[in-house]
């Protein structure tokens, strides 16, 4: 590497140093276009300036969720990335959950010490009987179990927007999933003005907004930056982030791995966009940064985990990814005691 490129870098760092760290300004594209770019030997200084960020901004505590999944699979809808659409070949079946199996797995999750249980439907949006199959489940969970009860159930209508928050759910998830230039090449059944109506309707209504993407679906550096830049403008309290773990009979099956380097430049870059979300490893971390590289995140800006499986493939131990939070001294946030 020359010396002016390393030069560049610094500077690079140097100038994110004083807008995010010291001012708590989020970076603009460019700037993190070049951060996507920064050389391998800088991404110590990345992660650290990152680390720096979430510890001055958020603190050291780290959100823990569980998920589950109400209803798996048999989705109408196309999304490239994902297994649980029913037009393509991948292996997963349609099923539903019932409420005491709901009610088991919200007791199992508090259990790890976590304050969210998102219910997860794969729908495009909720008809009448996933509403209230939602309503039951949630009054249910409600009296067996103090934990916040969030929900992922595809586009909202404003009804069903007020409904949910009557209901009392607590997040609503619903991601960007990519940048909006880069959309129509991971889903061509709804748009992405689409996702984006739900989320605004969502952060209006006083639920927490969460709202995140996918990264590693063959996007360029720039549509990675422009996602960051998407997602800062939307301000969700929480932004999950998945890398691509390409599912057999998906049409992003045979993608390649993200690489853990691009991983890491890409949780700083979002932190450094970011500087006071909630920022969570959710789907793929396993596969692309493998245990060394999870350890690295949680020291380069992310603030949230996933508790146990996702939905439609494993994630870690608990127990493993809460002795890694014991050992990084980051206590697990506790549920707010007014609820
Ligand atoms: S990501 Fe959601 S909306 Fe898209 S196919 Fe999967 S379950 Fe359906």
């Amino acid at each position: 590497m020359t010396d002016a490129s390393l030069d560049a870098s610094s500077d690079l760092l140097d100038r994110a140093r004083q807008r995010v760290l010291d001012e708590g300004r989020g970076l603009g594209y460019d700037d993190l276009v070049a951060i996507l770019r920064i050389p391998d030997s800088e991404i110590p200084a990345l992660l650290e300036l990152a680390h720096e960020v979430r510890m001055r901004h958020c603190g050291p505590e780290v959100e823990v969720e569980g998920i589950v999944s109400l209803k798996t699979g048999g989705c109408p809808e196309d999304c490239h990335f994902c297994s649980q659409s029913g037009q393509f070949t991948s292996p997963v079946r349609a099923v539903w959950l019932d409420i005491p199996q709901l009610v088991k797995a919200a007791e199992e999750t508090a259990a790890t010490g976590a304050t969210e249980f998102c219910i997860v439907a794969a729908v495009r949006g909720p008809d009448e009987r996933l509403m209230s199959q939602v309503r039951a489940g949630v009054a249910a969970i409600r009296e067996a179990v103090d934990i916040n009860v969030a929900a992922s159930l595809g586009m909202l209508t404003q009804e069903q927007v007020d409904d949910l928050r009557e209901m009392g759910i607590h997040r609503y998830n619903h991601n960007l999933e990519a940048a909006r230039s880069y959309f129509d090449k991971v889903v061509t059944t709804h748009s992405w003005e689409e996702r984006w109506e739900t989320c605004e309707m969502v952060r209006e209504s006083g639920m927490e907004l969460c709202c995140g993407g996918l990264v590693g679906m063959g996007e360029s550096l720039e549509q990675r930056a422009e996602l960051a830049v998407q997602l800062a403008e939307l301000d969700p309290h929480e932004v999950p982030l998945n890398f691509l773990n390409p599912r057999p009979g998906t049409p992003f099956g045979d993608l390649p791995v993200m690489s853990s380097a691009d991983a890491l430049r890409t949780i700083a870059a979002f932190r450094l966009a970011m500087p006071r979300t909630i920022l969570r490893y959710a789907g793929g971390r396993e596969l692309t940064l493998g245990d060394l590289g999870t350890r690295d995140g949680l020291l380069g800006g992310i603030n949230a985990v996933i508790v146990g499986n996702y939905l439609t493939t494993l994630g870690r131990d608990a127990d493993e990814d809460l002795a890694l939070l014991s050992e990084l001294k980051m206590p697990i946030k506790e549920l707010a005691k007014t609820l």
